[in-house]
């Protein structure tokens, strides 16, 4: 399919009117009776926010282009004050994301999380390449969702430049290696690890993590994707570290993260 051709653009409209995108669509709402708005994460441009006429129409196919977690190529016509989707083409649907429960919450805390993290119209296409890999380890293995997600998180701080200070002193910069079986001071409002001398300074937003979980931090934050996914992990380590990077991120982020309760209502009513 041809989106634009610029030997035949349509008279009443200049080359500039439209322009294509690449992306992946991190949600949409509805707007007044048949519309909706949706918010794409574009390689091109970032995060961007588009109308979409009809889309809520049963019969129009340009909508279920449109839905979460699908990356696709679409073509865009300026308007006043919002732009406009008109034509779009899937390239990942990211299916098997989408016939089940458990990575379907997931995938959606990683658009809700990327979305909370992007600016408006500020491009970052590694951080665009993170997510569909992470995306794309969630479609295609068969568990291990819960480390996936901690990898997310842990390389997502490092994309948007708040990874914590793990081997040195957040503060005075001392270095510190951590090891296994013993516990470091913690500090959000710093950004990391502190020393005992510096600890003393603060109180707030600061807690205790193990050397262990630093060391799971580190791992992950020097290896690639692809090569961390197929790790088994102690489910008790995993705990530590996911409730390390929740109350990390949850201090940065400094609103409530709305996909986390839904993920959380889905692993609970799992375990029933
Ligand atoms: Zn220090």
């Amino acid at each position: 399919m041809s989106y634009f051709n610029k030997n035949s653009s349509p008279s009443n409209l200049t080359r500039s009117s439209h322009y294509r995108v690449k992306g992946l669509v991190l949600k949409h709402r509805d707007m007044g009776e048949s519309d909706r708005l949706v918010t794409v994460f574009t390689k091109e441009y970032g995060k961007l926010v588009f109308s979409v006429r009809g889309a809520r129409k049963t019969k129009t196919k340009l909508g279920g282009h449109l839905e979460p977690l699908v990356y696709g190529d679409y073509l865009i016509i300026r308007g006043r004050s919002l732009d406009s989707v008109i034509q779009g083409q899937i390239l990942v649907p990211f299916k098997t994301i989408k016939n089940d429960l458990k990575k379907m919450a997931e995938s959606i805390y990683v658009a809700d999380l990327v979305d909370h993290f992007l600016q408006d119209a500020d491009p970052q296409p590694d951080m665009l390449d993170l997510t569909l890999a992470i995306l794309t380890q969630q479609d295609e293995l068969a568990s291990n969702g819960d480390l996936i997600m901690r990898i997310f998180e842990i390389k997502l701080l490092e994309e948007t430049g708040f990874s914590p200070a793990l081997q040195r002193c957040a503060d005075c910069g001392i270095e510190i290696n951590p090891s296994r079986g013993q516990k470091y001071p913690f500090s959000a409002a710093s950004g990391g690890l502190l020393c005992s001398e510096c600890s003393l300074s603060h109180s707030n937003w600061v807690r205790s993590i193990t050397g262990d979980t630093l060391l799971l931090m580190n791992y992950i934050r020097s290896n690639p994707v692809a090569k961390l996914t197929g790790l088994v992990i102690d489910g008790d380590w995993l705990s530590e570290l996911e409730s390390v990077s929740r109350w990390y991120i949850s201090y940065i982020v400094d609103k409530p993260i709305e996909a986390l309760v839904f993920l959380d209502q889905v692993r609970h009513s799992l375990k029933q």
